[in-house]
């Protein structure tokens, strides 16, 4: 093992440079007119192992938003709060062929519950899950939830994103009150809306997304400080999303070119792990057409083909 750590320190600097090449083929979200401003050609990624070693390469201390990132781990403080028979009372366990936003067949899971926890729909009936006074204190148990998982106290909101998503989240509005509709909301829906946008809108670099993913890649503990912070069947759960529905519509694909569960954002993260291994955070703000970074997909097929990380 310590032998791969150093292969994958001697070769990382110069894959980065070659997979940072395709960032001229994709684009950067604008959807949110916040994350118009990111760094289309940047790429930077931060893996640790268990033993807290870890090793970077880009602009891995680059600022951004988690965006979907976040819903692994509201489903996992959903679970730990209610369990699994209510969590899976108001979202289903299907992957959709569908893009994140589509309302096309949110109804086709009965009784017009969303198909998973990671697309929208089903992100905004777990927000509706978490526990708390109000949304206030929602989100206040959400952060604290992340800052122990990433082991930074300082990780915050970023209320530009915020704003710009809260402002021009129609589409999610619109999700959200066809969820009250169908009785899968309880409750306010702009209360749960604010719980939503409030944790895709995370302020995160490449090392937090890793020392987040690490916990997951020891199925719930946290190795530095011997913590058990996840029961294990909750992040046996997340990863089966993550390995299913965690890159959109092209997890299948992502299945077959790097096989490791992982999740994507519209700001060009992606968590991803390697087992009882390594948490590794990636951030290339420019997308490919199914919304996944186009230069950080590149560079995990690199390391996985290269040190045949598949898990398939
Ligand atoms: N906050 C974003 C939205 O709801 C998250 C989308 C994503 O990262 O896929 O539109």
């Amino acid at each position: 093992a310590g032998h791969e750590f150093s292969a994958v320190r001697a070769a990382l600097p110069q894959w980065v440079e070659e997979s940072r090449k395709l960032t001229s083929r994709g684009n950067v979200a604008s959807y949110i007119p916040e994350l118009a401003k990111s760094p289309a050609s940047a790429l930077g990624i931060h893996l640790l192992n268990g033993q807290g070693e870890h090793l970077t390469a880009g602009e891995c201390g680059l600022p951004f938003t988690m965006q979907s990132i976040s819903k692994v781990f509201t489903l996992i403080l959903a679970l730990m709060d209610h369990g699994e028979a209510t969590v899976f009372s108001k979202v289903g366990k299907e992957p959709t062929g569908d893009d994140f936003n589509s309302m096309l067949k949110l109804e086709l899971v009965e009784p017009g519950i969303p198909f998973n926890p990671l697309i929208n729909a089903g992100a905004i009936a777990v927000s509706s899950l978490i526990k708390g006074d109000g949304p206030e204190e929602k989100s206040a148990r959400v952060l604290s939830f992340f800052r122990e998982l990433a082991a930074n106290d300082k990780l915050d909101y970023d209320e530009a994103v915020y704003r710009s998503e809260n402002e021009t989240g129609h589409m999610n509005r619109s999700l959200a009150y066809f969820l009250k509709e169908n009785e899968v909301l309880d409750g306010c829906v702009e209360e749960v809306l604010q719980v939503y946008f409030r944790h895709c809108s995370i302020r995160v670099t490449c090392g937090d997304l890793s020392r987040m993913a690490l916990v997951l890649a020891f199925d719930g503990q946290d190795t530095l400080t011997g913590k058990t912070l996840i029961p294990r069947r909750f992040v046996q759960i997340a990863k089966t999303f993550m390995t299913t529905c965690g890159m959109y519509n092209a997890s299948g694909e992502f299945a077959i070119s790097v096989g490791l569960p992982a999740k994507s954002g519209v700001s060009g993260g992606i968590l991803t792990l390697v087992p009882g291994r390594y948490g590794i955070g990636v951030i290339g703000p420019a997308l490919n057409r199914k919304g996944n970074s186009v230069a950080g997909v590149d560079l995990l097929e690199k390391l996985s083909g290269r040190f045949d990380w598949s898990l398939f």
